[in-house]
């Protein structure tokens, strides 16, 4: 059988798609087209638009989940290598000034292990025109930051939990800190960062009755429950599809407890299909991004913790914003290399090619 760009979720072609470089080599001198507009909204090629910026603070954490990081963690980046909180805000002011960046979400690494969290925030907060803000993080220490981040002007948080059982988590997790968790989600909800989400990517062996668990306890709590398809993005490169559970097992370990209906509501560009639960109104998510991939509608750019921007998850190039910035490049400079950086983007993330080759940055240090 025939398979379309469209079935494929890929964009159609626009123009003529740009020569890409390695992800070791960074891009920053990439010349932009001709064709490239130079501003309005940040566009590629394929004429998506990019709205919505994924920030990484940090590409440290304080658990070692099996699917993202080594037990013995990784070689973090150096101070230096770091963005300043000045090179950070100037960035995030671009980006939304000049970019037409709508929605920032920061991630890491675990974001909140960066102690300017709450400045980021209030700083992001008095941009105009103030984007919606919006953090992902594994909850830990939540507990005593949501009021003071809530102030800040953070607008909700998406809060990653794969299980309920304190023995599963820790062997997931590699660490035994299910309590802080569900303390941070107790206290994102108080402090109003809702609608509160739990992201929840499911082991192999526990992960059905895991999902099952977890829909009835974020049913009861009013939390709006994900699950993900494991990516090939954790740092050990081990990752199978055979290994993982896919969209449509975990469909299949939800219906033999839940009665699912497609929501008809329109998706745009969010990546989870949403499912009506015992009729509504509450739903579950289901974000098959390996099975099923969305990037025809994706309307992402992504900011690392070094200073690179990277149009995809699974690019394998990179821009270097740092060395610009470092450089002294004007705010003019800074926006010509951002835009040529999305105008570059591949039509799709190509992990069901035969030829694909998982990028070497892991997810804890891309921020997903
Ligand atoms: N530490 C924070 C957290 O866990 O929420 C933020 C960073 S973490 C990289 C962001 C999200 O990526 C989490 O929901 C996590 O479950 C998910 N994630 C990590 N590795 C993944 C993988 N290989 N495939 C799919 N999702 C993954
Ligand atoms: Fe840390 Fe998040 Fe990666 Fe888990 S998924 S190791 S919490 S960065």
């Amino acid at each position: 059988m025939g398979v379309t760009p469209t079935l494929l979720g890929l964009p159609a072609f626009r123009g003529s798609p740009a020569s890409s470089s390695a992800e070791a080599s960074p891009s920053a001198e990439a010349s932009p087209s001709a064709a490239m507009p130079r501003r309005g909204p940040l566009i590629d090629t394929f004429g998506r638009v990019a709205s919505d910026l994924r920030v990484s603070l940090t590409d440290r954490c304080n658990l070692r989940c099996t699917y993202c990081m080594p037990a013995e963690g990784l070689d973090w980046l150096s101070r230096d290598d770091l963005l300043s909180p000045i090179e950070l805000n100037r960035l995030l002011r671009l980006a939304v000034t000049r970019l037409g960046i709508t929605s920032i979400r920061f991630t890491g690494g675990e974001p909140l292990l960066y102690r300017g969290l709450e400045d980021i925030v209030a700083a992001t907060a008095r941009l105009t025109p103030r984007p919606e803000i919006a953090l992902t993080t594994n909850g830990i220490g939540l507990a005593a930051r949501a009021a003071r981040l809530a102030a800040a002007g953070l607008d909700r948080v998406n809060i990653s939990l794969d299980t309920l059982d304190p023995v599963h988590f820790a062997a997931i997790t590699r660490r035994d800190r299910l309590n802080e968790v569900l303390d941070g989600l107790a206290a994102a909800t108080v402090a109003g960062l809702g609608p509160v989400k739990v992201n929840a990517v499911l082991d192999p062996a526990t992960g059905p009755r895991d999902a099952v668990d977890l829909l009835r306890f974020c049913l009861s709590h009013g939390y709006q429950l994900r699950i993900i398809e494991q990516m090939p993005l954790d740092a050990g490169h081990r990752w199978r599809r055979e290994d993982t559970v896919s969209a449509r097992g975990i469909e299949d370990a939800l219906r033999a407890e839940f009665d699912l209906r497609d929501d008809s509501a329109p998706r745009g560009s969010a990546p989870a299909r949403l499912w009506l639960v015992d009729g509504g109104p509450a739903t579950v998510g289901i974000i098959a991004s390996v099975s099923e991939a969305f990037c025809g509608a994706c309307d992402r750019t992504r900011l690392t913790a070094d200073g690179q921007v990277r149009n995809c998850l699974f690019a394998t190039e990179e821009t270097d914003l740092r060395r610009l910035l470092r450089r002294g490049a004007d705010d003019t400079a800074l926006e010509t290399a951002w835009r040529t950086a999305m105008w570059r983007k591949a039509a799709g993330h190509g992990i069901n090619d035969p030829g694909f080759v998982q990028p070497q940055r892991p997810m804890s240090a891309i921020g997903g």
